[in-house]
């Protein structure tokens, strides 16, 4: 029997992220089975509602929400608010939602997979802006994603992944290129089907679905919520390493939420992968003959098992900060 399982991608990336000297380039997925993508949206969807005393979870529409005579329209309107990490500023109620989704992709341990590209060290600035995205992004688009999918999924678990979507946040400079959005997903399917043992295989879209993560914009309101989740979490998982945000409490509250799982993915890799979760950086040493490895990478994942060409060997540049009066979560894994 084949041992089969159907899973949904959400994209997305940050750029001009800083480490030392080092210049990165980072790309996040969320790999979402088919079996609990409805009821994960619908989780997040009801994570929205701030109102304590409501048990209905969210509705849209103020109208509809049963429990109108405790709540208000303008509850309605602040909660209906795209969870974009970029915006968290304050202890708003994009901050409150944002909270609660990232305990909750705790929780449920959602699975998920961050590259983030040492453009210094792979000397990307020879490609020019224009060949970043044709060159640098679609490779490691790839190279992220058949390492998530070969290392949860085909690990003695699947002989079969059935890839039904890739949602990617709106990105003009991606879809300006074509390659990316119509040849880069068959791209992944013959790399990957070329390098499987034992019949298994994997099928790709054909194509990369662009939608906006704003939901209130988007022509998939509810896909919306999951590109708008992997704009959180990489947000909080790039803030913790890289600190992006130095004078920002709410962001940094929320990188604390996840920090845990950070700390405990770099000390054991391995039990990570088991639960689906993966960091990794990239390349470690500077390569210089880049056209080299790219060629390498076009032709086969050889490069990907050269361990030491990636790695996780990096120190989280945010300090662990104490919520009002708690100790921090540190300190209470270490008397735990
Ligand atoms: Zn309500």
């Amino acid at each position: 029997m084949v041992r089969s399982i159907s899973l949904n991608i959400y994209a997305d990336e940050q750029m001009g992220l800083k480490y030392d000297d080092h210049e990165f380039l980072a790309i996040g997925i969320l790999l979402i089975p088919e079996a609990k993508h409805d009821k994960i949206i619908n989780d997040l969807l009801n994570l929205r509602c701030l109102n304590e005393k409501n048990t209905h979870g969210w509705y849209w529409n103020y109208e509809d929400c049963p429990a109108k005579d405790i709540c208000k329209p303008m509850y309605h309107k602040y909660n209906n608010v795209e969870i974009h990490y970029k915006k968290i500023k304050n202890h708003d109620s994009r901050f409150k939602i944002a909270k609660r989704w990232l305990r909750y992709v705790k929780s449920e341990t959602i699975p998920f997979s961050i590259l983030y590209i040492n453009l210094t060290n792979l000397s990307a600035e020879r490609f020019g802006q224009e060949l970043w995205h044709q060159n640098v992004y679609n490779r490691f688009f790839r190279t992220n994603l058949k390492f998530a999918l070969r290392t949860f999924f085909f690990n003695g678990s699947y002989d079969k992944i059935v890839v039904n979507a890739i949602f990617h946040d709106m990105s003009e400079g991606l879809k300006k290129h074509s390659y990316f959005e119509i040849k880069n997903p068959k791209k992944v399917e013959k790399e990957l089907n070329g390098n499987l043992l034992g019949g298994k295989h994997v099928i790709m879209p054909d194509k990369v679905t662009f939608i906006e993560s704003d939901h209130k914009k988007s022509d998939s309101k509810k896909e919306s919520q999951l590109v708008q989740l992997t704009d959180l979490l990489l947000g909080v998982v790039t803030q913790n390493i890289f600190y992006t945000a130095r004078n920002n409490n709410a962001k940094k509250e929320l990188a604390m939420i996840i920090r845990p799982v950070i700390v405990d993915f770099f000390e054991n890799p391995y039990r990570g992968f088991y639960y689906k979760r993966n960091i990794s950086f990239f390349p470690k040493y500077p390569i210089q003959d880049a056209e080299f490895m790219f060629q390498d990478l076009e032709g086969s994942i050889r490069i990907e098992t050269r361990k030491n060409l990636f790695y996780r060997d990096i120190s989280l540049k945010m300090p662990s900060v104490r919520e009002k009066g708690q100790l921090s979560l540190e300190s209470w894994f270490d008397k735990a």
